[in-house]
């Protein structure tokens, strides 16, 4: 779908995925304006399609576009998007338990100027792709890389967008992680370098003595994760303390090494919930509970893909069926 400013969102159209021939001062090459946003078609047991909570993807990409000076393209049209593609590629759903239809819409300045202010011509793109599951051969904990240096985003910065530029900036981190022998990154806050902010790609939360369940809050600089928000909920209805508030990476090893901080675990689309079993920093490391997935980790990582494939009944209106 394309806008341009004066005459609104026009010429939505399904085409053969193929290269998009661009100018060499098409806007987003210098000044970065680009948004995105990731989910996944799930095959249910009766051969059906659902998503799980496009409208609030809808609504982030939204609140991205806003951030990044774009017009928003109006929910309807994203989801309507949606539902042509996976209608059109219904047979390239994997049927398997784990597999899905990963989903990615974004949108980025297209007009040809050089120049410092909001491009007045816009590209939306939706194309999609098969995936398989994320973990094979089972929930593995991930070992994370406290990054001393580099920070995500700072306050007034684009962390609760989701745009390319968050993730050019999180590259060089990722790579040290890797480098450390971790698999993710963990942001400290850019204020006070004190505070967890998320992983890389992930949100993160805090299992203390097996019943409270603390995430940091949306102070800007983190991604409003709608699998957060989920986890949050599900956890409060299984009875779970639930806390959004500011955990230091000091407590973190603290608690942990005490044993009151019992388990750790990321979330986001791609992995739904993934366990955390080992943690290293510059000065040292420790690990996590006995680096064995704990129990309510696995608890709300079952509950949510019981949701998301239709094995559970949805009294939140969360699943939404396309096919
Ligand atoms: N934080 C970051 C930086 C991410 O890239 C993602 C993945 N979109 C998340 C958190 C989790 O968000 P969601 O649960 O909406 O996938």
């Amino acid at each position: 779908i394309r806008y341009a400013e004066g005459k609104g969102w026009y010429d939505a159209r399904v085409e053969a995925r193929a290269p998009i021939p661009m100018d060499p001062a098409s806007a987003v090459l210098h000044y970065a304006q680009e948004i995105f946003e990731g989910l996944k078609a799930y095959r249910t047991a009766d051969g059906g399609v659902t998503l799980f909570r496009p409208e609030a993807n809808a609504d982030r990409f939204v609140a991205s576009a806003e951030r990044l000076a774009m017009p928003p393209l109006p929910p309807e049209a994203f989801l309507d998007s949606l539902h042509r593609l996976i209608e059109i590629d219904r047979e390239w759903i994997p049927t398997g338990e784990d597999g899905s239809l990963y989903l990615r819409p974004f949108m980025f300045a297209s007009e040809v100027f050089l120049g410092v202010r909001p491009a007045r011509e816009y590209l939306y793109v939706l194309i999609a792709a098969p995936v398989g599951a994320y973990f094979s051969g089972g929930v593995k904990p991930v070992k994370v890389w406290i990054s001393p240096d580099y920070t995500r985003a700072a306050p007034g910065g684009t962390g609760a967008a989701k745009c390319g530029g968050n993730y050019a900036a999180s590259l060089a981190a990722q790579a040290e992680a890797i480098e450390h022998g971790c698999d993710q990154v963990v942001f400290l806050d850019a204020v006070e370098r004190r505070f967890v902010d998320e992983l890389g790609g992930m949100n993160v939360f805090f299992v203390y003595d097996d019943s409270t369940l603390v995430t940091p809050p949306l102070t800007g600089s983190i991604l409003p994760g709608i699998t957060r928000e989920s986890v949050l909920t599900l956890a409060a209805e299984a009875g779970l303390t639930v806390q959004e508030r500011s955990v230091s990476f000091a407590d973190w090893q603290a608690d942990a090494v005490s044993g009151r901080l019992r388990e750790v675990f990321a979330c986001g689309t791609a992995a739904v919930i993934t366990p955390i079993g080992h943690v290293r920093f510059p000065d040292g490391e420790f690990p996590i509970g006995a680096g064995r997935p704990g129990r309510v980790t696995m608890e709300l990582r079952q509950q949510l893909v019981d949701l998301q494939r239709g094995v559970t009944a949805d009294p939140h209106g969360w699943v939404h069926r396309v096919l």
